[in-house]
């Protein structure tokens, strides 16, 4: 088939990632799982933050078949959650318990409201039973705080899939429950860890396999360490979760279905006229990614493109819409595009013992960064000076303690932001690259990016 024919290299993916069995009697065994119409379908947690958004999800996968449905935390859950982390963090139980009151009702409400009438589902209570006694029990040890942090977040996901999942069955979609958990093994690394495909091929087959539906519901966001802790992907990873499920099951596509019409070239909120983009290829789309736009997670990309398996960015309100498909080949875009990374911090380096060629430095400098995961978004260096435009994230403060702990004087700006212009005309030029709020410039022929104080 056509399909078959542009998979790539199926050759490479090694022993474990080979069809189970390999005669056809083995293969009817397995049954459709190696049967290459499987489509992966992700809804994020804004599509599904109430329950009008779960009967949209049901009426997407209208008489569909043969689909991996990943799901988010409902709504603005997992921003709850690191508040219960917080209060676990800070030894205040109180509000550590009040905020999971708080998802507990939220979440009833929602299926209250789903099952037209009160109504408890008892594996959803299970679940806050759980997650109330680590909010009350948990001795917090700081060098345990991502641990922590992954236990907690992880019951997002484990309620939505939970309602959805039960929701579905009720509704006549008949569908297995999947805990990704068992499934993506991932790194022995807490809070931002990665999926180890390969070792994950087995298992995720094996939880599909022998079973009479065809419709899963698994968690984003979520995995398992060799060591059986809980472990997340990192902020908005269910778009990676989908990926990598993709990449395994051989997906004939991946979707995720968002609150927007597709991919656009600019924050309508923050640039006016934005348009949409009908194609993209990988390789730009990894790009933006990277650059901070917030259509994909930046690890969403490898797996599928592996697999040469196209992405879908199509609008949860109307399945009719196009939206935009991300691919190996794609047309030119012939739009600017506007990238802004918020939340950034600018830190200037430079060595205490005036050593004049800095880069005898670098690998000093960047596996400390590593050790505090800390990723530099832009770099600049000059002979004595290294700047770097990096997040503003957790470890920055011990961060910059090291590096002066390391031998160099370090100056931070706090309050910056990262702009990226892709295709800048001469105007754009004048309005983004250039007045006193910009404290680094660096430009392509293409592409120009600009670290400026927050305007
Ligand atoms: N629920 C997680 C988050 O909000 C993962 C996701 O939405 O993709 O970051
Ligand atoms: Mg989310």
């Amino acid at each position: 088939t056509v399909r078959s024919k542009s998979r790539a290299h199926p050759e490479k993916q090694g022993p474990t990632g080979r069809r189970p069995g390999g005669g056809p009697a083995a293969r009817r065994k397995v049954g459709w799982v190696n049967s290459k119409d499987m489509k992966v379908y992700k809804f994020g947690g804004a599509s599904v933050r109430n329950a009008d958004g779960v009967r949209n999800l049901r009426k997407i996968i209208d008489d569909e078949q043969h689909l991996f449905i990943i799901v988010s935390a409902m709504g603005k859950t997992t921003n709850a959650l690191e508040r219960v982390f917080a209060g676990v963090q800070q030894g205040n139980r109180e509000a550590a318990l009040g905020e999971v009151a708080a998802l507990r009702s939220y979440h009833a409400e929602i299926i209250d409201d789903l099952w037209h009438g009160h109504r408890q589902l008892e594996r959803v209570d299970a679940l806050f039973d759980e997650l109330e006694r680590v909010a009350a029990e948990t001795v917090y040890r700081p060098e345990e705080a991502e641990l922590r942090y992954d236990e907690i977040v992880a019951y997002g996901e484990l309620v939505s899939t939970t309602i959805i999942s039960e929701y579905l069955n009720h509704a006549g979609v008949a569908n297995r429950w999947i805990d990704m958990r068992r499934c993506l093994l991932t790194e022995q690394r807490h809070k931002d860890a990665g999926v180890d495909i390969e070792a994950s091929a087995p298992r995720l087959r094996s939880a599909l396999a022998g079973c009479g539906e065809t419709i899963f519901v698994g968690q984003g966001f979520i995995g398992g360490a060799p060591d059986g802790t809980t472990t997340t992907l990192g902020r908005e990873g269910s778009d990676y979760s989908a990926a990598v499920v993709a990449n395994i099951l051989d997906a004939e596509s991946m979707s995720v279905w968002k609150d927007v019409d597709g991919i656009l070239n600019a924050d309508p909120k923050i640039f006016p006229d934005a348009v949409q983009i009908a194609e993209l290829n990988y390789l730009d789309t990894i790009e933006l990614a990277y650059s901070g736009a917030q259509i994909i997670h930046p690890k969403t990309i490898k797996p599928l493109q592996n697999k040469n398996i196209p992405l879908y960015v199509r609008p949860f309100g109307d399945k009719r819409k196009p939206g935009t498909v991300i691919r190996a080949m794609s047309a030119p875009v012939d739009v600017p595009i506007l990238i802004l990374k918020k939340d950034q911090v600018l830190l200037t380096l430079r060595s205490r013992d005036f050593s004049f060629v800095l880069e005898e430095k670098f690998a000093t400098i960047f596996s400390l960064l590593e050790r505090f995961r800390i990723k530099a978004n832009l770099i600049h260096n000059s002979a004595v000076n290294l700047s770097l435009c990096v997040d503003r994230s957790w470890h920055i403060d011990e961060a910059v303690g090291a590096l002066r702990g390391a031998g160099f004087d370090v100056m931070r700006s706090d309050n910056m932001e990262l702009l990226t212009v892709r295709g800048y005309t001469d105007e754009l030029w004048r309005r983004y690259a250039c007045g006193p709020q910009v404290f680094i410039r660096q430009a392509t022929q293409s592409t120009v990016r600009v670290v400026r104080k927050r305007g």
